[in-house]
């Protein structure tokens, strides 16, 4: 992928004491050769590398004592400027705040209008209405009612109307008189762009007038997606771009391209499909991840808000108290799995993405941990030690897992514990500090 290219690349200059302006032309062609591969724009690629040329030649890469490092500097700065610079914030100021979600079909419009949705609750305290303005499918409009459930928002749906026009208008009318300052309108979409959908949603947009309009995007869909971008753009001339499933392999292309092809600020991203999976787009963090650095500052964020501070607190007391049992083992892992999906989070660590790329870590792996903490009694939970071979054997078949399995948990959480104990003081206030503030 783009991150291992390009850090090929790079790698040409970062091992070389001396640099000569041949191989920084080398190196430039290589991470030309990485953008191209990653579907970035032929056009857009040309003019990066001529770019961080004049950069590195103005700064004179050739003569400093760490060049590789520079050029990797300069290359990030400009995936950084290339994505648009700065973080685009939404405007929330209407009465009520409309937004309007368009794109194809299956690039996540559903999904992120709840994550919207959810993040607009929790993160500014807005009055959420979600709207169901896809009318061809049944299943549409029943989705979001899921969605709207699991996140406790509601959802303005007319099943008996096929008119998305009318729905959008009256759903304001609703928003209005409920107090909802804040209404999300999920619309259809179809396989390819056609006719019939653009008019579709261009009297949408007409009639409701959004203070927002996002333009969702499957960022796996490469070159694609950056053609539908334009389409849509010239259609709505939306407001800003939501790139989904950036979980999955494809990193980096669209983002790339998008912004310099419709020149519209990329807001947010789409990172899995719960609905916590949802971050603020930052230009400069991208490109690190990009660059196969690893999005540090994200996964401390999100580990920051996932894990209750007071837990923490708690956590930390217990185990200067050497009273850590299985049932706090149980919440940590719990408060692991609210955070996302695993590969996602393992990805964003510099250096183990690579490391780990091919290791299949899943939300499963704590299935049978949790099995077992399951099948012990409260006393065995808290004095891990009073656990016997005949409750050994007990638990084992409670969980459905082998006596090998239990005595394999058993041993770690044995060792885990002599860890924190032996960390207490420094280590272990860090390590809580990074988890909960
Ligand atoms: P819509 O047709 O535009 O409304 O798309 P949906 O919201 O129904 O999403 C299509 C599929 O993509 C569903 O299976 C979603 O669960 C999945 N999906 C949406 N966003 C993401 C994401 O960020 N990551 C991953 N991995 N899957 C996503
Ligand atoms: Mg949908």
């Amino acid at each position: 992928n783009l991150s291992d290219k390009l850090d090929k690349a790079l790698h040409l200059l970062k091992g070389h004491g001396k640099i000569t302006e041949v191989n920084v032309a080398e190196t430039l062609k290589e991470v030309r050769r990485a953008l191209l591969d990653a579907d970035v724009n032929f056009k857009i690629a040309k003019e990066f590398t001529v770019r961080v040329k004049e950069k590195a030649i103005g700064q004179d890469v050739l003569t400093t004592l760490n060049p590789g490092q520079l050029m990797v500097k300069l290359v990030k700065d400009e995936l950084t400027d290339l994505m648009g610079g700065e973080t685009a914030g939404v405007n929330l100021t209407g009465n009520p705040t409309v937004i309007l979600m368009a794109g194809l079909q299956g690039s996540g419009k559903t999904t992120f209008s709840g994550k919207l949705a959810n993040f607009l609750k929790t993160k500014k305290a807005k009055q959420v209405l979600l709207v169901g303005a896809d009318v061809y499918r049944p299943a549409a409009i029943n989705q979001l009612q899921v969605v709207g459930e699991q996140i406790g928002v509601e959802v303005y749906a007319e099943l008996e109307n096929k008119n998305p026009v009318e729905i959008a208008k009256n759903a304001i009318a609703h928003a209005k008189a409920n107090g909802k300052n804040t209404v999300i309108i999920d619309t259809a979409g179809r396989l390819a762009i056609d006719e019939a959908l653009m008019t579709e949603i261009s009297n949408i947009h007409k009639a409701v007038n959004p203070q927002e309009t996002l333009f969702v995007v499957d960022s796996m869909t490469g070159q694609d997606a950056v053609n539908t971008a334009k389409a849509f753009n010239d259609l709505l001339n939306f407001d800003g771009v939501v790139l989904t499933k950036l979980d999955g392999d494809t990193r980096g292309g669209a983002a790339l391209t998008i912004k310099s092809v419709v020149n519209k600020p990329i807001k947010f991203i789409g990172t899995g499909e719960k609905m916590e999976a949802i971050d603020v787009f930052y230009p400069d963090r991208m490109a690190d991840r990009i660059l196969g650095m690893g999005d540090v500052v994200s996964l401390v964020e999100r580990a920051q808000e996932q894990f209750d501070e007071e837990e923490a607190r708690k956590l930390q007391k217990k185990i200067a108290k050497n009273q850590f049992g299985f049932d706090d083992f149980l919440s940590q892992i719990q408060q692991i799995k609210k955070m996302g999906n695993m590969k996602d989070l393992v990805g964003m660590i510099p250096g183990a993405g690579k490391a780990l790329k091919d290791v299949d870590i899943d939300d499963d792996a704590f299935k049978g941990i949790e099995a077992i903490i399951n099948s012990m009694t409260p006393l065995e939970r808290t004095e891990p030690k009073t656990i016997n071979a005949s409750r050994k054997k007990r638990i084992a078949k409670g969980s459905g897992t082998s006596i090998t399995e239990v005595n394999q948990l058993l041993k770690q959480f044995f060792q885990m514990s002599k860890m924190m104990k032996m960390m207490q003081g420094g280590g272990a206030k860090k390590m809580m500090q990074m988890m909960g503030g």
